[in-house]
């Protein structure tokens, strides 16, 4: 099967693309690197009557580190670029699973905010960055926004973002040293994708006796979208035991598909969130 006919357009410049966008016109979409796109426009699972080609945008691209010690990532990056930069490896949950997704051929064209943009229910990057209290900055011939990932997502390849804005960065709050974290889960052998995958982010205070004072908690796979487990979170921080791990799935609709039904997602999560609390446990400074 191939897709069908569709107006192809190649801005020069965001602003460009910006003024396409705000044309309107409903069956218009972004094309980044193509790898989420493209596939479901072969199977016209997609139908768009437009594509506004990005892909090549220097201005989207790299990055860059904020005045407050974050990290300002373009659109564009791809998997590739933002492994091979010195400034994730205080990031250790992004160098942990950037090398995991897909492929080769994947991480050299796949882009940081086609993954974020797309919404793909078990995308693994997107738990991470939900880990990591990620914001997503967007514009339009508007304006721009910035949105809390926690915000963003709205369903199953849904999110808030409005038809004519353009996700131009991904920004991180600054890393501190005193944190854990590890990525786990599951992958459907076939697709690599994530059946239930964890990413965790603790961390205690110094004169803390101890105590963990944070604990982010993203999941993928298992619900329609990728979402932060708050009741583990919670669990965490007055227990400090894996065993908050039980609560992965509160308040969640479990999906079921014939790769994993509800109950055996379910168990799956449980297991992947304590592993990965487990192993945050032990990388914490
Ligand atoms: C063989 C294969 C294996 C894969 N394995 C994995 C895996 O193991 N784990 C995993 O998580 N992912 C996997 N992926 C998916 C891959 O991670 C995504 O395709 C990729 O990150 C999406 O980025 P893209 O640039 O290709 O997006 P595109 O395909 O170009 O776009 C995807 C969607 O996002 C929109 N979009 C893109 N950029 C923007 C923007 N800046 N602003 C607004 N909207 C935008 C597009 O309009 C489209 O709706 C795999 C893909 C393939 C083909």
């Amino acid at each position: 099967m191939t897709s069908l006919a569709f107006d192809y357009r190649r801005p020069d410049s965001v602003d460009q693309a910006l003024a396409l966008l705000a044309e309107a016109d409903p069956g218009t979409k972004v094309l980044a690197g193509g790898h989420s796109l493209l596939p479901i426009m072969k199977t016209r699972l997609a139908q768009p009557g437009r594509l506004i080609d990005i892909g090549h945008l220097g201005e989207l691209r790299g990055v860059h580190r904020l005045g407050d010690g974050g990290l300002s990532i373009g659109a564009l990056t791809t998997y590739s670029r933002l492994l091979a930069n010195p400034a994730i490896t205080v990031y250790g949950l992004l160098a942990d699973v950037l090398p995991t997704i897909g492929d080769v051929q994947v991480r050299n064209r796949g882009t940081i905010g086609g993954a974020v943009a797309h919404v793909d229910p078990a995308a693994d990057l997107p738990a991470c960055l939900l880990a990591l209290d990620a914001e997503v900055v967007v514009r339009s011939a508007r304006g721009g926004r910035t949105i809390a990932l926690t915000s963003f997502f709205e369903g199953a390849f849904n999110s808030v973002l409005l038809p004519d804005e353009l996700i131009t960065e991904i920004r991180l709050p600054a890393a501190s040293g005193d944190y854990g974290s590890a990525y786990r889960a599951q992958e459907q052998p076939a697709s690599g994708y994530a059946l239930a995958g964890a990413a965790v982010v603790i961390g205690r205070s110094t004169g803390g006796g101890g105590r963990f004072d944070r604990a982010a908690i993203g999941i993928t796979g298992v619900g329609e979208c990728p979402y932060r487990a708050s009741a583990v979170e919670q669990e965490f921080l007055s227990s400090g035991d894996p065993a908050a791990a039980a609560h992965a799935t509160d308040g969640v609709l479990v999906a079921s598909d014939i790769h994993a039904d509800r109950e055996y997602r379910t168990a799956l999560i449980r297991v992947q969130v304590r592993r990965a609390l487990e192993a945050a446990i032990e990388r914490v400074g």
